[in-house]
């Protein structure tokens, strides 16, 4: 039975990150679940810029570039992929939004920031003001028009919706009557990186939460003078974080990635029923 448990969630306007254990799970699903969030759930992302002045340092290809990496609030709702768009991939406002920039720099070294990007839609604008695109001079200009549009990850990392990654869940046992020989000082205590076993009782215990915090490095098991300590990871256990960049929820990209398994899942049940795979 799959079961998961949330044991840390931050959500505020600078971070939006979720860890929990999913249970019940193969490693196999486990990362496919992970290649999906990161490859197949798409958000918006600026895709092609058109510069009418550039005046600062910079090539216009190096802040195109740096465009393209500005995580863009996603409404995925109201904007078509480009290619399954009714406008046939021309461009048109259900499938991009145009964000324009035009600075004049009144003193040497204003910095241009994702602030000063102006969208005409405000559901897809900068997560971030503050980022910087360049620097300009006095009296010297940076004016461009750019169109963000849907991607998935698979074709750029600009279109990544978040970082997520996943770990074995640890599995650490002390044996307690092996550790009675030892002198009044625990080794594998000390050796710990993680600090997980504590031996301020004048007996070795595991920390609380252990699991959170062990790497599973095997220091503690590999300095034990007594062999009383086995490191091992839980089978089907994993420890996942998920950190959104912003552009869309941590539950949109959840229930996202969820509906393009299931997506993947009807399309081939439905080769089955109209018998390619199974002619006779
Ligand atoms: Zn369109």
């Amino acid at each position: 039975m799959v079961k998961v448990t949330v044991f840390d969630r931050i959500q505020n306007e600078k971070l939006d990150m979720i860890k929990f254990v999913l249970e019940g799970v193969s490693l196999e699903f486990a990362n496919a679940f992970r290649r999906i969030v990161l490859s197949e759930v798409p958000v918006m992302a600026i895709d092609e810029v058109i510069f009418l002045e550039n005046d600062s340092p910079l090539f216009d290809e190096i802040i195109a570039h740096r465009l393209g990496l500005i995580p863009l609030t996603t409404d995925l709702k109201n904007y078509n992929m480009r290619h399954e768009c009714s406008c046939g991939g021309v461009g048109c406002t259900l499938c991009q939004v145009e964000l324009t920039c035009s600075v004049k720099a009144d003193l040497d070294g204003h910095i241009v920031r994702s602030g000063d990007l102006q969208s005409t839609d405000p559901a897809v604008k900068p997560v971030n003001e503050n980022i910087v695109i360049a620097k300009l001079q006095k009296n010297s200009s940076l004016v461009f028009e750019a169109f963000a549009r849907l991607g998935e990850g698979r074709d750029h990392a600009k279109y990544q919706p978040a970082q997520i990654g996943f770990g074995y869940y640890p599995d650490v046992k002390i044996d307690f009557l092996k550790c009675s020989d030892c002198p009044n000082q625990c080794i594998a205590a000390q050796r710990c990186p993680e600090d997980i076993i504590d031996f301020s009782k004048g007996k070795a215990q595991l920390v609380k939460d252990y699991w959170q915090a062990c790497t599973l490095c095997e220091e503690c098991a590999r300095n034990c003078p007594q062999e009383a300590i086995t490191v091992q990871d839980k089978p089907n256990n994993y420890i996942f974080t998920i950190e959104s960049t912003g552009s869309i929820s941590i539950k949109e990209i959840v229930e996202k990635a969820m509906i393009v398994f299931k997506e993947i899942f009807s399309e081939f049940l439905e080769h089955l029923k109209n018998k390619e795979l199974f002619p006779l």
